[in-house]
């Protein structure tokens, strides 16, 4: 008999982890607390208890190509990067061509899910939940935990003395949605994360004065990168990823700098990371420097008092008249409906093994799906996350024993705290292609670059040096997808496809196609050389 499974949750994880349950022959079950997918993405103009909270106006950091699950490509005329209504419009089509909705019990919120009495030989759980006030309980025999980590915001006020005697408006930024009503207002903007700059940058066209206070500082990169293309697809190949593991940190360090401040000086515009050399998070705004440069938002450092109207940073100046207050300082997470001891965060760490399973459980039951914050696109990562889950659900992958899981959990924390620091911020920070490839590896979807380089030298070009897509995990392996070369060899394609919205005039085109083919093959040349820069 097929094994039941519970889905908590119907946003990115928990559709992707619906379709994997399906694709295993696994009997899947999906409670969401609210009347639709989506989770995140679905825009509300109030704000929701229990469920993430974006801006209207939120569009995507990471590319469209980068951002798909791996056997089905956005449509070729969605832009690059999206606004959030197409993200839903896509996870829509995505059910819908997959039939989840079957799967769902909507406006059913998971109350609790513990261990059956006999759990140790079962691995069974016990899921309660709550449907327009009527509580269930139903048995499972694994749990996919895909509930989000963006719903509690971290509103840190004790680091704000004074906060209490502020007159104006204060808000987390969960609670913004859209810059109207703040026109003619001196708003002070905390943090300098990408909900900061946004915010920011938004409100800036309406207020009278933006002010942006960080104590850290941050790189801040444009969507846009060589030639035109997204960041995500120069950043992101087999290669440059392979450079970052290998060149001395010296070097790396040297060009990293030097690339982030290609744009503008960091330093000069006061956004400089205290610790230049993390790979923490960078900020995705193509707009936030020329604000900047306008005048419409002044970068501060740290806040350090507040009075009933004015605000009092660590280098002594004073911002008087300060009406509005946007705590844009992130979030923190929990999950009410587990035992504590199942997902503990300590120091920092979140243990978990390879951030999604509990390593003490006497059966390898129980996943999180989601609880992540790669440095690329969490939509591939969480799909290859349950691609790994369903199959230790069915057995055909096993996980390590306790004691190795505890030491790979200790030496991930402390690597990540290497790469990216210790800030409540980059708790759940990975690297992108290194952990994609891990869980790739683990179900045998990982491409082996050698043979292919026999076998189909084009394609292996395209893997290594091409950016590194999720259809790349689909090639070889259980799932293996017949379409997933073509998506690889006809990516540039749909890249270009919204983009070109204007039909040139051919007999202008055409005597320079000679031309543009040489000056084509040098910025190939250039560019290799470009990627060099982008350890
Ligand atoms: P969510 O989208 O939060 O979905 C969780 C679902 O679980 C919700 O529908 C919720 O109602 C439901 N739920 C919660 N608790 C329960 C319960 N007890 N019972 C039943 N249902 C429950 N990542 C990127 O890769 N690219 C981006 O461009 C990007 N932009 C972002 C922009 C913003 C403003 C934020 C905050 C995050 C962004 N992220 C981005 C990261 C984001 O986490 C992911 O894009 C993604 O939405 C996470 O999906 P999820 O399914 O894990 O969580
Ligand atoms: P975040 O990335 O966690 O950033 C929080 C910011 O608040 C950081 O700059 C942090 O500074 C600062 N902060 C925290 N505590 C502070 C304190 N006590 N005093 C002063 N500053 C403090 O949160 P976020 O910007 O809301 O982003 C959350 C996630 O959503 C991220 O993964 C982000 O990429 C994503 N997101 C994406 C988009 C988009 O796609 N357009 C938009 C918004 C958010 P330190 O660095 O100094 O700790």
């Amino acid at each position: 008999m097929a094994k039941k499974v519970a889905v908590i949750g119907a946003g990115a994880s928990g559709l992707t982890s619906l379709k994997c349950c399906v694709d295993e022959g696994l009997e899947p079950t999906c409670f969401e607390r609210t009347e639709d997918i989506g989770g995140l993405w679905r825009f509300k103009e109030n704000v929701e208890d229990g469920r993430a909270s974006i801006y209207q106006s939120v569009i995507t950091n990471t590319s469209k190509e980068m951002s798909c699950f791996s056997d089905f490509p956005m449509p070729e005329d969605f832009p690059n990067f999206l606004h959030n209504s197409k993200i839903l419009e896509y996870f829509r089509i995505f059910a819908k061509k997959f039939d989840l909705l079957k799967y769902i019990q909507f406006q059913t919120t998971v109350l609790s899910v513990k261990k059956r009495p006999d759990f140790s030989s079962s691995g069974q759980w016990e899921v309660v939940t709550e449907t327009r006030g009527k509580e269930q309980s139903a048995v499972f025999d694994a749990v996919m935990v895909c509930s989000g980590h963006h719903i509690l915001p971290y509103l840190p006020l004790e680091s704000f003395p004074g906060i209490e005697r502020f007159k104006g408006q204060y808000f987390h930024s969960r609670q913004y949605k859209h810059p109207e009503g703040f026109e003619g207002k001196h708003i002070l903007v905390i943090g300098l994360g990408n909900s900061a700059s946004d915010i920011a940058v938004e409100l800036s066209k309406k207020a009278t004065q933006v002010f942006i206070s960080t104590r850290h500082g941050s790189w801040i990169v444009g969507r846009i990168s060589e030639g035109g293309y997204p960041w995500d697809h120069v950043f992101h190949t087999r290669f440059s990823s392979m450079l970052r593991n290998v060149l001395p940190q010296m070097l790396l360090k040297w060009m990293m700098e030097r690339q982030m401040n290609q744009r503008f000086s960091h330093e000069n515009y006061g956004l400089e990371p205290q610790n230049k050399y993390l790979m923490k998070e960078p900020v995705l705004n193509d707009h936030l420097p020329s604000h900047i440069l306008y005048g419409a938002i002044k970068v501060k450092s740290r806040v350090t008092e507040l009075t009933e109207t004015a605000a009092i940073f660590e280098d002594g100046t004073v911002e008087k008249d300060i009406d509005v207050i946007v705590f844009a300082t992130g979030y923190t997470f929990s999950f009410p409906f587990l035992e504590e001891s199942l997902v503990k965060v300590e120091e920092n760490m979140v243990s978990l093994y390879k951030y999604m399973f509990p390593p003490h459980l006497e059966k390898s039951t129980l996943a999180c799906i989601g609880l992540i914050q790669p440095l690329g696109s969490i939509f591939p990562t969480v799909e290859l996350q349950a691609r790994w889950a369903t199959r230790v659900f069915k057995g055909l992958c096993t996980l390590p024993s306790e004691r190795t899981m505890m030491a790979d959990i200790i030496k991930r924390n402390k690597q990540k705290i290497d790469l990216f620091g210790k800030s409540q911020s980059q708790i759940l920070q990975t690297n992108y292609v290194d952990y994609l490839d891990e869980l790739a590896l683990e179900i045998g979807a990982k491409p082996d670059l050698l043979s292919l380089v026999l076998e189909d030298p084009k394609l292996a070009v395209k893997l290594y040096f091409g950016p590194c897509n999720s259809y790349q995990y689909r090639l070889v392996g259980p799932g293996r997808w017949e379409g997933a070369r073509n998506a690889i060899l006809t990516q540039k394609q749909r890249i270009l496809k919204p983009l070109k919205t204007r039909t040139l005039n051919p007999s202008l085109k055409s005597p320079f196609s000679f031309l543009l083919k040489i000056l084509g093959l040098l910025a190939v040349v250039v560019a290799f050389f470009f990627h060099l820069q982008w350890f």
